[in-house]
């Protein structure tokens, strides 16, 4: 069985193709600047690449030319389209009208663009956008949503409410979802296969620390809770998002900068986090070089990362009642050394045997241990795939 995976955004479409018996990427590229001048697909199959430079006015010619891409004489990996079993969507929020993968149906789409766009309207709108030019140009293939949210569809109640009226709650649907379901969902399993346990006999903390950055507290397999919210402003500071923030202090920054409500989320999502902090990157390869040059505001921004990320390790091994892994997923999670180890300072207490060597070893893609042989608690650095997952989840539903 060959699954296409699809990850569209506004003006982008990233896609892989995956034989799911041997799980093995065939074929994988992006379309960029979709509706812009100049935009081009590079291209990636048969061990070579080719960049293909075409316009695409919309959705629908990028999706024609990955499936020409898929079938192209030099990098090609299939001799016709009807290989393609499936196509599995990435759509960021389900709300709660979606709490697992969803073969598409007409209700199913009514459903995504009636109800889920003012969740996610970033996102969701784009993932509907290539939706629905897959189904122009592939009317015949299955296609599947599979949603950032539903591996934390299992948090209870107690974990997902905030603290406003109910009603609040029932009426408008305003409550955590949690994001990056998929890579939690994935290094949680991961985990498990590497500690050689069954999921149901693990506590796991698992950090996707990217440029937006996610610590989910994995209790038995399931998510029992999530530090970004309602929307994925919410948790630890990230490279441009703020993080969590008092609600009052929020609009008395919008009063004293004189900025209207989408003025001040976009401020709280594009002009804050690291990058407020130190005036300098989002981007933590430019805080750790800035901070090894005495930069003091990219050393408090390293230094309150690590923190906010600790906290949560923390907090969840108090709502899981213990811990048996750490584990480091995407860009920083998977590449930042000096950050993995400022989050594990100071937990000894909870049985964590932090090994510096191992941590400051190479990245080769695979897992790697980076606790001591006698740490009750394991950290793990796991690399993210989430395209796997979409491939895996559709096939299953098929
Ligand atoms: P996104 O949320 O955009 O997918 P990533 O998971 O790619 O983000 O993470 C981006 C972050 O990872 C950046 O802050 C970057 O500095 C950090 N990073 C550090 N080392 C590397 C590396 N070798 N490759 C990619 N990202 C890295």
């Amino acid at each position: 069985m060959k699954i296409l995976v699809v990850n569209a955004g506004s003006s982008s479409l990233k896609y892989q193709l995956i034989d799911m018996e041997t799980e093995k990427v065939l074929a994988k590229g992006g379309c960029e600047r979709i509706g812009i001048n100049g935009s081009l697909l590079k291209a990636k199959g048969n061990g070579k690449e080719k960049v293909f430079t075409k316009d695409m006015p919309n959705h629908k010619v990028a999706i024609q030319l990955v499936l020409h891409a898929l079938l192209d004489e030099q990098i090609g990996v299939i001799k016709s389209m009807e290989e393609i079993d499936a196509v599995g969507h990435r759509v960021v929020a389900s709300g709660e009208y979606f709490k697992k993968a969803t073969l598409v149906t007409p209700e199913v789409l009514q459903t995504l663009e009636e109800k889920t766009f003012e969740l996610a309207p970033l996102h969701n709108p784009a993932a509907a956008t290539g939706l629905r030019a897959c189904m122009e140009v592939m009317p015949e293939t299955p296609m599947v949503l599979v949603f950032d949210t539903s591996f934390h569809a299992t948090m209870p109640e107690k974990a997902y409410l905030y603290g406003i009226a109910y009603e609040d709650y029932k009426n408008f649907g305003v409550r955590k979802y949690g994001a990056h379901g998929t890579s939690h969902k994935f290094v949680a399993g991961e985990a498990a296969k590497f500690l050689g346990k069954a999921p149901e006999e693990l506590k796991i903390v698992t950090c996707h620390l990217g440029n937006g950055s996610s610590i989910t507290a994995v209790d038995g397999g399931k998510c029992i809770d999530t530090s970004m919210g309602f929307t994925p402003l919410a948790g630890v500071l990230m490279g441009t998002r703020s993080g969590d923030i008092d609600a009052s202090a929020v609009e008395f920054l919008a009063r004293k900068k004189g900025m209207s409500h989408s003025e001040t989320v976009t401020y709280l999502n594009k002009n804050c986090g690291v990058s407020g902090i130190s005036g300098v990157s989002s981007d933590f390869r430019d805080l750790i070089s800035g901070a090894k040059k005495g930069n003091k505001r990219c050393d408090l921004a390293l230094e309150m990362f690590a923190y906010q990320t600790k906290k949560f390790v923390g907090a969840y091994a108090a709502a899981m009642g213990g811990l048996d892994c750490i584990v480091f997923t995407a860009g920083i999670g998977e590449n930042t050394a000096p950050v993995r180890e400022k989050v594990c300072e100071g937990l000894e207490f909870l049985g964590v045997k932090f090994n510096q060597r191992a941590n400051a070893g190479k990245n080769d893609g695979s897992i790697r241990e980076i606790s001591k042989k006698n740490s009750k608690v394991k950290i793990l650095i796991i690399p993210t795939n989430e395209e796997l997952v979409i491939a895996r989840e559709t096939a299953e539903l098929l």
